[in-house]
């Protein structure tokens, strides 16, 4: 193996000079209407590997380690549209599935489909992060969808963790969400 090979990926958790992720300003309702109007047209159906989707946009999809706790992942669009979604691989799969579409929330709503170059890590309490996880929730549980499923479902929070391949906690908040909204749960 050549050295360079093995520094082919960066690290999650480096710094970069391109902008942060401004917030829109939307409402919840609408990103979350709008995220899964997203996942509609990019043929993107729940419960399915995100991976094809992220290359099917320009995307790639890195894992590394977190040299900061709490840091889950970033994405990078360039100059050009092209991305990078980095992740830690401590979480597991069900707690990256929901990053990763976390972080293409930032490439929808925040590059616009990478028309803007940003960098964008967590940044507690910042509202283009609220908003990226509004989308990732919409995306991944499409609302009247998950209304049958949960009813499908009976209360069985394992049943919709293995569904939508997310974690109880993503599940236990969309629910709430969505009650917010006024979908009404049996
Ligand atoms: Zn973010």
């Amino acid at each position: 193996m050549k050295l360079s090979d093995m520094f082919s990926d960066p690290p999650v958790g480096k710094t970069s000079s391109l902008p942060k992720p401004e917030a829109t300003g939307w409402t919840k309702r609408f990103i979350d209407d709008l995220a899964a109007k997203m996942a509609r047209e990019v043929g993107y159906r729940s419960g399915e590997a995100l991976e094809p989707i992220v290359t099917e946009l320009g995307g790639r999809i890195v894992t590394g380690n977190v040299p900061e706790t709490g840091s889950t992942g970033y994405v990078e669009v360039e100059e050009g549209g092209k991305f990078l979604i980095a992740l830690s691989p401590i979480p597991g799969t069900y707690r990256n599935n929901f990053t990763i579409a976390h972080e293409l929330g930032h490439y929808f709503l925040h590059s616009r489909l990478g028309e803007k170059p940003l960098f964008a890590t967590r940044q507690a309490g910042h509202r283009a992060e609220w908003e990226a996880n509004w989308f990732a929730a919409g995306f991944l549980m499409p609302a009247e969808e998950f209304v049958e499923e949960w009813e499908k479902a009976k209360g069985s929070i394992g049943h919709l963790i293995n569904r939508y391949q997310l974690s109880g906690g993503a599940i236990e908040i969309r629910k709430k969400t969505l009650e917010e909204l006024g979908h009404k749960f049996d």
